[in-house]
């Protein structure tokens, strides 16, 4: 019998009803899918027996405490993930099951062969020899990212509830909506979750942690031209479309994403309209060094002022927001959120798979609210679309980590 008994089942159960996330709504939750689906793990999270399960009315996530068995003062540790799915079709999820996958073969996610999962083109195939995958029937996404999360958190739990010889601390769970469409965590409620420090169960393949991210902003520029007839255009046409074509050519031709890797930030220019009349460019600017990111919106800002000053008036408006910021400026004032989930996973025989994220997690957000948040993998490959797939021997790894540091951290308090 698997040692998780019900992590597989639940899955598969909670993979089956669409929570697609809305990104075009103003209501939180977006969609009442996902308010009913909040109800559901309400329901299953006292099942388990948890206690003080409820919904936080601010931001709609289902909050839940597994009460410590020990008197040891140990830090309070959470675990988040997030229950909406990313923008694909999530109508009709039926999970296929591939058992004991070779590590080579081909997989066919439809019947006709339409959609394959071939180790040629997701060479990550090759490390799930001998397991078993859970694939998406081509017509979907999977939405292991993050209900592999979910499962994985509540498996831990019901695991101390049942071994009570494993000593921890008190843990808050939080499960919550929007992450996909950016939204989720705004509203996260640090105070009313109650943990010390926490994770996000929401990351990749086995092994990942991380904890660096990226600083991230938007930034709108709108250019006014001045449209007359091109007949007699000269000395008095300015063409917003030539004028935004030139904004773009004045950042440094290197920093997009394409030309970028590692620790490397950019200049990423995401939609462009424009007519004579008017011009609209849209970018997210990014950088993992935060002194870094600062310059760089200064010389986003500073080609405005500078075309401004040759036009001798404001034909370039710039509007820039910061979206968050390299959570790692939080956590390494105290690297014992980090370093307890390295260590279970030494202590797991896992390598521990550490790399700064081109992105952002819901920890992002949650750790400048004042609670370190660091991402544990959940399993998921090639997310937030029909090749997504999860390894169960993964899920039960991650499992396995959730348990690990609330044991080591009682151990070490
Ligand atoms: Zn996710």
């Amino acid at each position: 019998m698997a040692k998780y008994e019900n992590l597989i089942p639940r899955f598969l159960k909670y993979v089956k009803v669409n929570t697609r996330s809305d990104p075009n709504s103003t209501t939180i939750p977006s969609s009442p899918r996902l308010t009913a689906f909040a109800e559901h793990l309400v329901q299953d999270l006292q099942a388990i027996g948890l206690t003080n399960v409820h919904i936080n009315q601010q931001s709609a996530y289902v909050y839940a405490t597994l009460p410590a068995n020990t008197d040891k003062p140990v830090k309070k540790i959470g675990y988040i993930s997030h229950f909406d799915t990313a923008d694909f079709n999530s109508e009709n999820i039926q999970p296929q099951i591939v058992e004991n996958y070779d590590g080579h073969s081909v997989i066919k996610l439809d019947a006709a062969g339409k959609y394959t999962l071939d180790p040629a083109v997701f060479p990550n195939l090759k490390n799930y020899a001998g397991q078993t995958l859970i694939t998406t029937d081509g017509s979907t996404l999977l939405g292991a990212d993050d209900k592999s999360g979910v499962a994985e958190i509540m498996a831990a739990m019901e695991y101390l509830l049942a071994h009570p010889e494993i000593k921890h601390g008190e843990i808050e769970i939080g499960l919550g909506p929007d992450e996909e469409i950016g939204t989720g965590a705004d509203h996260f409620d640090v105070a009313d979750f109650g943990a010390d420090i926490a994770y996000t169960v929401d990351g990749g393949p086995l092994g990942q942690l991380e904890y660096e991210t990226f600083n991230a902003a938007n930034a709108q520029v709108t250019v006014t031209g001045t449209n007359v007839h091109p007949a007699e255009a000269k000395g008095v046409m300015v063409n917003a479309s030539q004028v935004a074509m030139d904004f773009h050519a004045a950042l440094p031709e290197h920093d997009r994403p394409e030309n970028t890797e590692g620790r490397e930030g950019f200049f990423h220019l995401y939609s462009m309209t424009g007519d004579v009349d008017t011009a609209h460019l849209s970018y997210i600017i990014r950088d993992h060094d935060r002194d870094i990111f600062e310059d760089r919106k200064k010389l986003f800002q500073g080609v405005a002022d500078q075309m401004n000053q040759a036009f001798g008036s404001d034909r370039v408006q710039v509007t820039i927001k910061d979206q968050y910021y390299n959570m790692r400026e939080v956590i390494e004032k105290d690297m014992t959120v980090v370093d307890l989930a390295k260590q279970a996973l030494e202590d797991l025989d896992i390598k521990p798979l550490i790399f700064p994220v081109r992105g952002g997690t819901d920890g992002s957000k949650i750790s400048f609210m004042g609670l370190p948040t660091p991402n544990l993998f959940a399993g998921g490959e090639n997310m937030h679309g029909r090749f997504e797939y999860v390894s169960e021997q993964t899920m039960e790894r991650a499992t396995d980590v959730l348990i690990k540091i609330v044991e080591l951290a009682e151990q070490q308090a």
